[in-house]
């Protein structure tokens, strides 16, 4: 998709720190953490949103759930951890390729 930030990471043609990479998803860290430890974890198919899954991408986010708890001692996170998806204007979405936030490190606020 042109003009998408996390598709030129995916191709390499911007700068990221990734952490973790296999053929359908990649893993970097945000470069505005809001926790000690903040990754983003991108599925490589260009789509923006939940609404826009038919049963290949539902099967593919699947996995992509299940990875992040395989991983998540690798990525620090054995104390446990939080998954965001931002979707839309009210969540503040800023960027329309479909990812899952990644944060922890650290005891999270929840009110
Ligand atoms: P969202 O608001 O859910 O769309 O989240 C987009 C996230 O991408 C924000 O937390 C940004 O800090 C992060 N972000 C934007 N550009 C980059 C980049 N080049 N490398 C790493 N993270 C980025
Ligand atoms: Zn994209």
């Amino acid at each position: 998709m042109e003009n998408c930030i996390f598709c030129k990471i995916i191709a390499g043609e911007i700068p990221s720190a990734k952490v973790y990479e296999d053929e359908e998803i990649v893993v970097f860290k945000d470069i505005e953490p809001k926790a000690k430890i903040h990754l983003l974890c991108v599925p490589k198919e260009h789509f923006a949103y939940l609404s826009e899954a038919d049963d290949k991408r539902a099967a593919l986010l699947g996995r992509t759930l299940k990875k992040i708890g395989e991983l998540k001692n690798k990525f620090g996170l054995s104390e446990g951890y939080r998954l965001v998806v931002n979707q839309g204007e009210n969540a503040g979405q800023t960027v329309h390729h479909l990812h899952i936030h990644i944060l922890g490190g650290e005891t999270l606020e929840w009110e």
